[in-house]
This record gives structure tokens, C-alpha cells and sequence, in this order.
């Protein structure tokens, strides 16, 4: 893990370049935001969180996709809270997220994954540093990015990546309005110091910005049916240019 402001620890998987991350709260407790990604990857995260005499008091799922519910009996027992519409979704398409589980993470206690509760609040509650949450239905339903305000850290959740390109909810009637409801409400949030994508690199204020704009102008490409001259393409791994194809022909349609 790197600590990337004074209490704020970032773990990266190789897998899909995933972070997790950790906020210290009061005696040994921490908050601990998408966990991921491997079994392997889980196990390292929770021998070193006990080294540092750390262990999660309160877990936050940014939004209900596989690589974003997972848990392991070392992390212990904490309530799990994500959104209202993301625990609607953890529990309507627990059979997706199951399989996505075993066909990219195998060997999980599978009992264990997506067991979230609702929070219908504007922070978590917990006793370290206020952790505000900014939801919105852009990528998943309930997406829940999460603020602190103390540090100016914004955890986003998958938006605001520097290798990722937007990622439209695409089965959801309004995924564009809701892609962009999602991207103005975290350009809202007053004081970003650095941004944690849920795949990519930790950036600081300026990147937040670059990246807020990338994402605006990939999104204003497909949707007008133009070529999305965006530099995270050309790279990219496979699935993604399958999700970029998908996209456009979604506008297209
Ligand atoms: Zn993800």
C-alpha cells in the first residue's frame, strides 16, 4: 500500500490496474473501500493492514460490479455499505456478479461476496475522518464515489481514469444523462486534491481536471456518431475496445 495523504493508504492490483483503499480512523480502525481484487491480492491486503495494527470497522462498495463486492473472512465482519440502488442491483443480479467472480477471481468464499447493506446517508458513518459519499447512476446504479474532505482525496469509483474510458451503463434507459449527472456532480465537489479511479493511477487536482475532460469529450464523440479520437484506445486491452464498439453502436442505434 502507498500512503497518498496522511492516513489515506492505496493498494493496486496487477489485475485490471484495480486500487483499494484504506482510510485510518481512531484505534486501529479503518475504512475500507472496494477491496480487490484476487484471493491472493486480499490476503496480502489484510496481512498488511495487521502489521500496521489496522482492521476494517466500516467496508464501502462504490457500485455492484464483481470486482467491487468482494470480501474474505480475514478482512472480519464490518458492516459492507453501498448505495441504496447498488445493494438493489448486489442482490437482484447476485448470479452475474457470482460468475464474474469465479471466472476472473476463482476461489473466493462466495457466501462472503456482495453481502452489502444499504446506506441512504450523504457520508458513512464511522469514527474517523468524514467520508462523504456523491451518488449517482453513471457506470452502475448507486454508484458512490466517496470524499474526504480532511485530505481532498475523491475515491471515484470506476470514473475518472487515466486508462479507462467512460463506461456507459448501457442496459439502463438514460445512460449518457446519467453518465454526465455523474461527472458534474464529482467536478462539483470543492477542494479535490487527488482522485483514486477504481482502475488506473492516483492523479492530483490538474489530472482530475484533464481526465473530467477526456471523459467529456469521448462521451460528446460517440454520442454525436463521431470518431472518438480519445488516447486511451489505442492501447487498450481487448475488452475494452469491445465495450468502445458496443458504445458506438448503442448511439448509432
Ligand atoms: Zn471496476
Amino acid at each position: 500500500m502507498t500512503e497518498i495523504a496522511p492516513g489515506v493508504l492505496v493498494a493496486t492490483s496487477s489485475y485490471a490496474i484495480t486500487t483499494t483503499t484504506v482510510v485510518v480512523g481512531s484505534s486501529g480502525g479503518e475504512l475500507l473501500i472496494d477491496p480487490a481484487v484476487t484471493v491472493a491480492d486480499l490476503a496480502a491486503l489484510a496481512g498488511e493492514l495487521s502489521e500496521l495494527g489496522l482492521r476494517p470497522t466500516v467496508a464501502w462498495s462504490t457500485h455492484p460490479h464483481w470486482d467491487h463486492v468482494l470480501w474474505s473472512a480475514e478482512l472480519g465482519d464490518p458492516p459492507r455499505y453501498a448505495a441504496p440502488a447498488a445493494v438493489t442491483i448486489a442482490e437482484s443480479e447476485r448470479d452475474g456478479i457470482v460468475d464474474g467472480v469465479e471466472k476472473s477471481a476463482p476461489g473466493y468464499d462466495l457466501s462472503l461476496i456482495g453481502r452489502l447493506q444499504a446506506l441512504d446517508a450523504s457520508a458513512i458513518p464511522w469514527d474517523g475522518p468524514m467520508a462523504q459519499v456523491i451518488v449517482h447512476d453513471g457506470h452502475a446504479p448507486g454508484h458512490g464515489a466517496v470524499f474526504l474532505p480532511d485530505t481532498g482525496v475523491l475515491v471515484a469509483g470506476d470514473m475518472c481514469s487515466d486508462i479507462e474510458i467512460p463506461l456507459l451503463d448501457t442496459v439502463d434507459a438514460n445512460p449518457l444523462g446519467n453518465y454526465r449527472t455523474g461527472m458534474e456532480r464529482l467536478a462539483a465537489v470543492p477542494g479535490v486534491r487527488q482522485v483514486v479511479p477504481g482502475h488506473g493511477h492516483v492523479g492530483d487536482a490538474r489530472e482530475f481536471g484533464r481526465r473530467l475532460a477526456l471523459d467529456a469529450a469521448y462521451l460528446d464523440a460517440i454520442a454525436s456518431g463521431k470518431p472518438a479520437d480519445d488516447p486511451r484506445l489505442p492501447g487498450a486491452p481487448d475488452w475494452m475496445r469491445g465495450m468502445h464498439e458496443a458504445q458506438v453502436a448503442y448511439f448509432q442505434r
